[in-house]
């Protein structure tokens, strides 16, 4: 057993420092980045902030809503090739640059995949996520696909070190996933103990990522607009949301009602809920690593994405970035003890 004594910081354990600048407007603030893709070596310009590949979240309905953002949703593994077909027919080339396609690591996932992606060569990105990112399994998985999809940009995860994203990045990831229990309805730090916090995280890994010309995506932990910009801070090239996206019209989610009130249940991919749902009920072996929420419904997305997005510009303006792309460089963090006044938050 071993200590590590240094400490570990999470988004409510910073504040970002203002600076002096010559921004005159929010408006002037530039959020599109571009980016060139290590393996592929293909360029992507847009918006870097990603909706998360959760069965509520991660619909076509979203990926249609926040393309017109340029905003990319990673749509969930769920779907059926049938599903995805009639979507790549229906929809414009603007939206399916906006799309990354889930899966999971099965021999199954990988036959599915291969068939998604043959439905259009705008189909780039690749989603491969896994709870622990950390398992053999996972990185041959990673290699097979990459060997598989050599044009395509692979995003893989989760881990939350700089080794691992190292490792990940040599076996053919673009855009390692970075975040390990710091999700909205994630247990896997009370059920296990296991975690690391989520902006210690993205400033390590970034910095291993970068060293090897690759990107992290931060992914989990963000509750609100100014914890997205402490992690586009941090060095997160790209922030994937969950619960910040959910519950609102795109989400598909299931509609409850109580005492005449309406709500969408939002649940995480490793609840009773999810397993319920996808596979039959909760292996034996295993115990739930999310769990179940009630949220009052938040109506269109457009709402919340342009609350974030208006959020983020007004930080750059705060440290004198007139593109996202400057924000790590000019981000001080401040460790504070204090973040928003809750006086009045009973009102
Ligand atoms: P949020 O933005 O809601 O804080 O975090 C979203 C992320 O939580 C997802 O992208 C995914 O990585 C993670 N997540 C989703 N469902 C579960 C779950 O059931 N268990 C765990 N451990 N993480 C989850």
């Amino acid at each position: 057993m071993r200590i590590e004594e240094d400490i570990k910081l999470g988004f409510k354990d910073v504040l970002i420092r203002p600076k002096r600048s010559t921004l005159k407007s929010r408006s002037d603030v530039e959020l599109q980045r571009e980016f060139t893709f290590k393996h592929p070596g293909c360029t992507w310009s847009g918006v870097p902030i990603i909706a998360a590949n959760m069965d509520t979240v991660g619909t076509f309905r979203m990926a249609e809503a926040l393309a017109s953002f340029d905003v990319v949703t990673a749509v969930h593994k769920h779907y059926t090739v049938e599903q995805w077909r009639a979507f790549v027919a229906r929809v414009p080339e603007s939206i399916l640059r906006h799309v990354m396609v889930s899966t999971g690591t099965s021999e199954a996932d990988f036959v599915k995949m291969k068939q998604i992606l043959a439905l259009s060569p705008l189909l780039t990105f690749i989603c491969i996520d896994v709870a622990n990112g950390y398992s053999e399994h996972f990185v041959n998985f990673l290699q097979k696909a990459r060997e598989a999809c050599p044009n395509n940009v692979i995003c893989a995860g989760n881990v939350v070190t700089g080794e691992m994203v190292e490792e990940l990045i040599l076996s053919g990831a673009d855009i390692v996933k970075v975040g390990i229990g710091p999700g909205s309805v994630c247990t896997t730090r009370v059920k296990t103990g296991v975690g690391y916090p989520q902006l210690s995280a993205v400033i390590e890994c970034a910095d291993a990522a970068h060293g090897l010309s690759g990107q992290i995506v931060s992914d989990g932990g963000c509750s609100v607009p100014g914890d997205v910009a402490k992690a586009f801070g941090g060095g997160a090239d790209f922030v994937m949301l969950g619960g910040m996206l959910a519950g609102h019209d795109e989400c598909e989610g299931t509609l409850v009602e109580e005492n005449g009130e309406k709500f969408m249940l939002f649940y995480g991919m490793s609840s009773e809920s999810a397993m319920n749902r996808h596979v039959g009920g909760v292996a034996q072996y295993r115990a739930a690593e999310g769990k179940t929420v009630r949220l009052p419904l938040r109506g269109p997305v457009e709402h919340s994405i342009r609350d974030i997005l208006g959020g983020l510009r007004s930080a750059c303006t705060y440290v004198g970035a007139s593109r996202l792309k400057e924000l790590t460089k000019r981000t001080t963090f401040i460790r504070v003890a204090e973040q928003e006044n809750q006086v009045f938050t009973q009102l």
